[in-house]
């Protein structure tokens, strides 16, 4: 079975005291994790260190970055290498989230990169894609997609893009309270496994996790979850609160 993943994205918000007491309020629920899922804490930069030591005694925990350059070490002032993301420990990083493609202006290319570059540090990208409003009212969301996969993720070979967990995130669906029904997001995701198996093969394609990501909520998440190619969540604000996040977590299949 692929693994069922509940992702937590915090974004810029708390502060490293409040990002803390958030970890021990979750992590004091004691859910025990059976090896076919995981819970992953996206943290901001400075919070990294002290995630990682949070979550230390922890099976199946794993903490990431929200976003890398696509460069290798050097004069990138403001920038944080995944080379130092892996001398702290770091196993995931999620890479163009539609914030970061929208307000930093990254590309599908920047993206290859940044694939890349996780790749060879071992470092789990969390790929996001997905849709504006526009587009899905355009009725062209599938090809917007597909393009995405395409222009990111089509020049690894199967082995590296078995290491890549997707998040599927339509962007008329973060942070607005407005949730993809079951049906739409289990279209989609069955369409981006589709996708991924004409390029690589049905095993390669069943053997990797989709998130759904869009105001996934404790009480939307065990429907959206329950759908069998959405392999869990990418959740931003009610992963900031730890009774919702762990309702989320226990919502897991
Ligand atoms: C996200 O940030 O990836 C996200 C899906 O946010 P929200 O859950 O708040 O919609």
């Amino acid at each position: 079975m692929r693994k069922q993943i509940a992702a937590a994205n915090w974004k810029m918000n708390l502060t490293f005291q409040q990002g803390e007491k958030l970890l021990d309020d979750i992590l004091i629920a004691n859910i025990q994790l059976s090896n076919d899922c995981q819970v992953i804490f996206a943290v901001p930069f400075p919070y990294l260190i002290m995630a990682k030591s949070e979550i230390e005694e922890e099976k199946n925990y794993a903490v990431a970055a929200q976003n890398c350059s696509d460069q290798k070490p050097g004069a990138y002032t403001g920038e944080v290498s995944v080379e130092m993301l892996s001398s702290i420990g770091i196993s995931h990083c999620i890479i163009g989230h539609s914030e970061r493609r929208e307000y930093y202006h990254e590309t599908n290319s920047i993206l290859a990169a940044k694939v890349d570059r996780c790749l060879e540090m071992n470092i789990t990208p969390i790929f996001c894609c997905g849709e504006s409003l526009k587009i899905r009212e355009s009725g062209s969301q599938d090809d917007f997609v597909r393009l995405q996969l395409e222009e990111s993720l089509f020049h690894l070979g199967p082995d590296s893009l078995k290491k890549i967990i997707i998040a599927y995130e339509p962007i008329w669906a973060i942070g607005t309270g407005k949730t993809a029904t079951t049906a739409q997001a289990q279209e989609m995701h069955a369409f981006i496994r589709s996708v991924l198996s004409n390029k690589y093969g049905s095993e390669v394609a069943e053997s990797i996790s989709i998130l759904y990501g869009g105001s996934v909520k404790a009480n939307n998440a065990k429907e959206l979850f329950s759908c069998p190619d959405v392999d869990g969540g990418l959740v931003g604000g009610a992963s900031l609160v730890a009774s919702e996040f762990i309702q989320i977590i226990r919502s897991l299949k």
